[in-house]
């Protein structure tokens, strides 16, 4: 039987594309050639969501809601967030056509499950074989399809695609692990696209293949993103040997960046063998990444020496490397800054790790965290920073402590999923869900200390345990 779908598709502008067709494939083809007029200068470059219809007037039908849609309501179909979708579509009541509203995402998803249910060959098993494998060893497109779609399975809030995510990622597993993870961390305007951007060329000419993930806290407060709302890395995200993922709107930083790991790892298991997560010097999203990166780097202005006490202290200890970017504005206090940093840098490295006790042969086994200059707008410093980063890696294989990193990589994601697992489940309990809004009510009235709050919460849900 023949099938219709409706697609979304990421463009290079940042914008989203709806549409649909009875070949997939083709179709999204010719949008990433440019041959389709619509698109043509947006340039879409990843497709983020697609369902399947029995029918083309279902397609039809679901094409011209969703291109009402609001853009909190196609992320959350992205996402695959079928509440979300229900609430935002409660809360402004958009669709008042009673034969549209009938076409509700969930019915196009069941229906497609109902159809694969019909057709054994295309079945939920056979689609997941078919993901890993083109994620593994398919052709470019689809192999970037495939991720796309891994993706944004790993991102949906719902029960059952968890489950199918954590099999996908159990696959995926043994293939991954093989890229270099590269932690860069910066305050908005610091230059951090322009350095990926160039730094990502630079790696393609190379011969490697770069993923780009990010981790914008900002995103999940406020809706808005300070990553995603500008045309970012123009000529890396439409290079075919890059895949460039903007950061997961929805949850907590904690949430997000589990999502992010799943995603690096997804990439990995593609063949990216240089995966970089970049994010902003806000919030506590630099530990998150330091968590998960093999080298976390921090980029600074050349006025940062100035005023070292406007850099914090823990994330200056996270840092591997301090790259002060944008040194042609200003030669000098590029120069200051380095000299500063570096010796602030060396004094957290001593209290750090007691190096003053260690013989001088031990002392150059290991890397010592360094501070370089850059202008990543006149493409200057790039292959001096590579060079850092491949003497960290030849250094910190050869002593152990990268396999150490990777290992507590790995315990940072069991712990990641186990915190968000209790949260769920402890929020869901009926126990704990009824006391709760007396709770929230004694604690903003001050009548309540919030420790004693937290403590019947806990005792509430234990009784039922
Ligand atoms: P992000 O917010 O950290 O991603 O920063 P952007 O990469 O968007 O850069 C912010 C601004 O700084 C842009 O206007 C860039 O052109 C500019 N910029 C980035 N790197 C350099 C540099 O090395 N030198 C100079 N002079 N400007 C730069």
């Amino acid at each position: 039987m023949k099938s219709f779908y409706v697609y979304i598709l990421r463009c290079s502008d940042g914008s989203y594309y709806c549409g649909q067709t009875d070949n997939i494939e083709a179709r999204t083809q010719q949008h990433f050639a440019g041959e389709i007029g619509y698109t043509a200068t947006r340039k879409p470059v990843e497709l983020l969501w697609q369902g399947e219809f029995e029918t083309r007037e279902g397609a039809i039908a679901f094409e011209q809601q969703i291109k009402r849609w609001s853009q909190a309501k196609k992320e959350a179909l992205i996402a695959g967030d079928w509440n979300r979708i229900q609430e935002l579509a409660k809360s402004k009541k958009t669709s008042s056509h009673p034969e549209l509203s009938v076409l509700s995402p969930v019915e196009g998803v069941e229906r497609s499950a109902r159809l694969r249910q019909a057709q054994p060959e295309r079945g939920e098993v056979t689609d997941k074989f078919d993901v890993l494998d083109r994620i593994l060893d398919g052709e470019a497109m689809a192999q970037r399809r495939a991720i796309a779609k891994a993706i944004t399975l790993l991102e949906s809030t719902r029960t059952d695609h968890r489950v199918q995510a954590d099999e996908l990622l159990t696959s995926l597993l043994p293939h991954t692990g093989k890229s270099f993870r590269l932690g860069i961390s910066g305050v908005p305007g610091v230059g951090k696209s322009t350095f990926i951007e160039v730094l990502g060329l630079y790696l393609i000419k190379l011969g490697h293949r770069v993923a780009v993930l990010t981790i914008d806290p900002s995103s999940t407060v406020s809706g808005g993103s300070i990553l995603g709302d500008k045309t970012r890395m123009e000529m890396l995200s439409v290079h075919e040997r890059a895949y460039i993922r903007p950061s997961p709107s929805r949850g907590s930083l904690g949430g997000v960046a589990e999502k992010t790991r799943e995603a690096m790892l997804v990439c990995e298991a593609a063949g990216y063998d240089v995966v970089i997560v970049e994010t902003v010097g806000v919030g506590q999203s630099e530990t998150a990444v330091a968590n998960m990166t093999d080298m976390f780097v921090l980029m600074q202005l050349p006025n940062a020496g100035d005023d070292l006490q406007a850099i914090k202290k823990g994330v200056m200890e996270l840092a591997d490397l301090v790259i002060i970017n944008k040194a042609d504005i200003d030669a000098d206090a590029a120069m200051r800054a380095e000299v500063q940093i570096t010796s602030a840098m060396r004094l957290f490295g001593l209290a750090n790790n007691a190096m003053g006790q260690v013989q001088a042969a031990a002392f150059d086994s290991f890397w010592h965290a360094q501070v370089l200059q850059l202008s990543a707008l006149h493409n200057k410093g790039v292959d001096a920073f590579w060079a850092a980063v491949t003497q960290f890696k030849t250094l910190q294989t050869a002593n152990g402590k990268l396999a150490e990193r990777r290992k507590q990589q790995a315990l940072s994601w069991m712990w990641e999923r186990v915190e968000a697992g209790l949260k769920q489940a402890f929020r869901k309990d009926p126990a704990v869900a009824s006391l709760l809004p007396k709770m929230i009510a004694g604690v903003v009235s001050g009548k309540l200390p919030a420790s004693t709050a937290a403590r019947n919460l806990l005792a509430a849900q234990q009784i039922r345990a």
